[in-house]
């Protein structure tokens, strides 16, 4: 594919979100200086009348769908009808929007947790749909599966050039740090940074922390989603991963280093632990040219002192 004029519009839907934004950043150190953005104030995505207007006059030549309702294994599962509602309305609205609109080409962002519950690890795109999902992320996990089920029907019924990419767990700068409704990641920065601030010696930690889980830094992300723009037109979708998991005790004791934390950590058994592992299988990824370069431990640092810059300026998601 020829390289992109760099005035060409581009819409980034989702754009305050930590994937969003980090997209926009990405883009504009690559020297795009046409980003079409709106906030949700301004255009609510689950308005049907609202999306399909504005892409019709805004005419975009590329669109990353980065806009979903997100949240860790708490959110997910207590909030269950609106996981499914506003995602299958937002993606629907925005990717037969980018149709009608006749854009170029379009990203779909979903989540490893597409996966079924027990597929062998590391997980390979065609374990989609070969077994039972993980009941606590249910809802999500189907909003997304019909997102990139929608880009391969409409590449398949109209020739429409539209991509899905598929991230493991994602941290980074903009996180949510909602003590109840975050990811553990960030909420472990919270939690450890609270207790070392307070002296305590305990944090508690949920579920059993043997569960493992895969992460990878939101920039990283954003350079495979401009790769993936670039280069990538098929169907099907590709997974983005580090390819390395660990498990949430040794998270926790990663956390607790980075953040010097010294007391001890315990682990709540009535939390539930979420699917036992979800490691990505990248090598698809790989082979098409692409592998992650941010380590975990400098990601981390990076992202603890962003987030006691966001405590200093009262900035802080949650
Ligand atoms: P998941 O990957 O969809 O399960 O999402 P999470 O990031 O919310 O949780 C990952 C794992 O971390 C689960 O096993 C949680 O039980 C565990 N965990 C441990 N402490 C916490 C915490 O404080 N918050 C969250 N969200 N998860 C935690």
């Amino acid at each position: 594919m020829a390289s992109l004029d760099k005035h060409a519009p581009i819409y980034v839907a989702g754009h305050r979100g930590m994937v969003g934004s980090a997209i926009v950043r990405a883009l504009k150190s690559a020297g795009h200086d046409n980003l079409l953005l709106k906030t949700s104030k301004e255009l609510d995505l689950r308005d049907q009348k609202a999306v399909m207007a504005f892409l019709a006059q805004a005419q975009p030549r590329h669109v990353y769908l980065a806009a979903a309702k997100v949240g860790g294994i708490h959110a997910n599962n207590t909030l269950r009808g609106d996981f499914l509602y506003d995602n299958l309305i937002m993606q629907a609205n925005v990717i037969e929007g980018s149709r009608r609109a006749g854009v170029e080409k379009l990203l779909f962002l979903g989540s490893s947790c597409i996966y079924p519950k027990h597929a062998p690890q590391p997980m390979r795109e065609d374990a989609l749909l070969t077994g039972e999902l993980e009941p606590t992320n249910e809802p999500y996990a189907i909003a997304k599966i019909a997102g990139l089920k929608m880009c391969d029907a409409y590449r398949h019924q109209h020739g429409c050039n539209f991509i899905s990419a598929m991230p493991t767990n994602l941290y980074g700068p903009g996180d949510n740090y909602h003590p109840e409704h975050s990811h553990v990641l960030p909420a472990m920065i919270r939690r450890f940074h609270e207790a070392k601030v307070e002296g305590a010696k305990e944090v508690v930690c949920w579920g059993t922390g043997t569960p493992k889980r895969e992460f990878l830094h939101v920039d990283d992300l954003a350079q495979a989603c401009l790769f993936l723009m670039g280069q990538h037109n098929a169907a099907g979708w590709v997974n983005v991963g580090t390819g390395a998991d660990l498990s949430i005790q040794d998270l926790a004791l990663l956390v607790a280093q980075t953040v010097g934390y010294e007391g001890t950590v315990s682990w709540d058994h009535s939390r539930p632990d979420g699917t036992p592992r979800k490691l990505l299988d990248v090598s698809l990824m790989s082979e098409l040219g692409w592998n992650a370069s941010i380590s975990l431990k400098e990601g981390m640092v990076e992202v603890y002192e962003e987030f006691k810059k966001s405590l200093e300026m009262e900035t802080m998601r949650g």
